[in-house]
């Protein structure tokens, strides 16, 4: 259904937006990917969408805690596969400290990432779309965009501030033939939430499984982790021809925690 489009996924080296880009891919997309990892994990992963997929993969190494960078990310993409129809603005960083605790420069680093970047990629890709007038943005946010949690108060913030983003997007897209939608992901194990559980299970010299169970999936009615393909098939939901009326929303994949 995706053929003959170009998806850009920002942080598509790891977790959910490889999965992401992936399944686009799977479906017909050609796939620009974004992130941090060596080379040679890189050169994996690009080769194993196109021969899965026979679609084409390039990875852009764009640092997007740099304005600048996330800005040119869209047009490295654009001069290399041509246009970018849909965007993906994945890419995200955490760090967990008290209030008093946090540093300027996670803070400045976490707002960068998780949402400066987002509205620049957006910013940068308006005309294309708007020129086409067709296009489908979808950002990461997660449960955080409505709830909170201590020690993550830059995290917090970003995630409830890219939900003002996505709706402020979706009614400047609106008449444009561009949705703009959100996905809210509960905890899915990824690098970033590894790390977590790690944390906490050496913080209570705990098995890596009993700090899952006992910390995190406590918040979760389902009891068990969000696989990145749930979000993958959430997102590309998003960016089917079907979801042309769905705009602004937030989509919550996420075991049920929303609910208790
Ligand atoms: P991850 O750490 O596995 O992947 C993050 C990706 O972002 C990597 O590709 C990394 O290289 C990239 N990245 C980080 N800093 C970057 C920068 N400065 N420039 C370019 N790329 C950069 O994490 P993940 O869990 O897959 O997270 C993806 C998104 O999902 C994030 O926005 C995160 O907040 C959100 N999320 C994750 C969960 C979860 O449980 N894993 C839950 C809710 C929301």
């Amino acid at each position: 259904p995706l053929h003959g489009k170009v998806a850009l996924v920002t942080g598509s080296t790891s977790g959910l937006g490889l999965a992401i880009a992936r399944m686009l891919a799977t479906n017909g997309a050609d796939v620009a990917l974004n992130g941090f990892a060596a080379q040679s994990k890189i050169d994996d992963i690009t080769r194993s969408i196109f021969e899965g997929t026979r679609r084409r993969a390039k990875h852009f190494a764009h640092d997007l805690s740099d304005i600048a960078e996330a800005s040119g990310l869209v047009a490295a993409v654009t001069a290399e596969l041509g246009k970018v129809d849909i965007l993906v603005n994945n890419a995200g960083a955490q760090h967990l400290a008290a209030i008093d605790e946090f540093s300027d420069e996670q803070w400045q680093r976490l707002l960068a990432i998780n949402l400066t970047a987002a509205f620049a990629t957006t910013r940068a890709v308006w005309p294309q779309m708007k020129e086409r007038g067709w296009g489908r943005i979808v950002n990461t946010a997660s449960t955080l965009a409505f709830t909170a949690e201590t020690r993550k108060s830059a995290y917090v913030a970003t995630k409830h501030g890219i939900l003002g983003l996505t709706r402020e997007v979706a009614l400047e897209g609106a008449q444009l033939g561009i949705t703009c939608n959100a996905v809210c992901p509960a905890w899915v194990l990824t690098p970033l939430v590894a790390k977590q559980v790690e944390a906490k299970a050496a913080e209570l010299q705990y098995s890596f499984e009993e700090a899952a169970r006992n910390y995190f999936l406590t918040d979760m009615p389902t009891r068990r982790f969000v696989e990145t393909d749930e979000i993958a098939a959430g997102v590309l939901y998003l960016c089917s021809e079907a979801a042309k009326s769905i705009t602004g929303i937030a989509l919550p994949i996420d075991g049920g925690s929303l609910v208790v």
